[in-house]
């Protein structure tokens, strides 16, 4: 599943390919791709307008829209887009809906397992991912959304008043819950976590005032550093104009049990936390003394 900088790539692609452009008309025969709205309403809604400006929060693509609504799209495990002028190329495989521009242009949404899913919100619900706010947006993607890592406003006095607050919680599940920092996935929690060297399994209560300084700028900096590459490309994920990321050639732990930690040379463990494989130095990571709950 794409994470912050795999989103961030192609809403930047998407942004030079549709800004300006003027939705005609809006189809799909996935009928759940709108859930729980109608498809047909969904359509109706969007015929006729502009698209503003294509931007990211958290895990979602955002279409901003005239007229103060913006189309959010959850692209889940196998979800992309492909732009094509419609008159010259025919969709491709496992296209699930398509925007045809007044220009003749057009935007599919491909997704072989049909995990994606599109919802039409006001505007102000999604907060622009650089003002990074606190705004909550549960219905209809079910995605709660927390600070945005690159925002002004993901300091590190709030991350030490947010580990805090959930003192309880394994720090590595904690940092994939969209509901406090937006964004952040499997991947990059397991690279910013060796970096900033805290065990995936230390609660969030037991990291020191040092660790949470560095876990700050560990978190920053992986996800600029991919941002730089156009992310990772794992099995599935490819950015909207089908080439590959350069990030999974940076990996340092993630996906590379048994090989060399690049600090100290032991050698990288894997574990399964809440039911995630997750990488980690035994050396430079050191194990919470007391167990938690998994
Ligand atoms: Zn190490």
């Amino acid at each position: 599943m794409p994470e912050l900088p795999e989103v961030e790539t192609i809403a930047r692609q998407l942004a030079k390919l549709v800004t300006g452009r003027t939705i005609a008309s809006f189809a799909s025969d996935w009928e759940r791709l709108t859930e729980p709205e109608p498809v047909p309403l969904i359509a109706a809604r969007l015929a006729g307008r502009r698209i503003e400006a294509v931007r990211r929060r958290g895990k979602l693509v955002v279409f901003v829209l005239d007229g103060g609504d913006s189309l959010c799209t959850s692209l889940r495990m196998t979800g992309r887009f492909a732009f094509r002028d419609l008159g010259a190329a025919a969709p491709e495989r496992f296209t699930r809906a398509t925007f045809v521009f007044t220009d003749g242009a057009g935007l599919d949404f491909v997704d072989m397992r049909k995990l994606g899913r599109m919802a039409l919100v006001d505007s102000s619900e999604i907060a622009p991912a650089e003002s990074g706010g606190d705004r909550t947006l549960n219905a209809p993607l079910h995605l709660a959304m927390g600070r945005e890592p690159l925002g002004r406003s993901f300091t590190v006095a709030w991350l030490r008043a947010f580990l805090r607050r959930r003192r309880r919680a394994a720090i590595k599940p904690l940092l994939l819950d969209q509901r406090g920092i937006a964004g952040i996935g499997n991947i990059y929690a397991s690279e910013a976590l060796w970096r900033a060297r805290i065990h995936p399994l230390r609660t969030a209560g037991s990291v020191g005032p040092d660790e949470i300084a560095r876990l700050h700028e560990a978190i920053q900096w992986v996800l600029r550093k991919a941002i730089r590459l156009h992310g990772s490309t794992l099995r599935t994920y490819r950015d909207s104009s089908g080439r590959q990321g350069g990030m999974q050639h940076e990996f340092v732990v993630y996906d590379r049990a048994g090989g060399p930690c690049d600090r100290c040379g032991a050698s990288i463990r894997r574990t399964v936390i809440g039911g995630r494989g997750t990488f980690h130095c035994p050396q430079c990571q050191r194990a919470p003394r007391a167990r938690v709950k998994r």
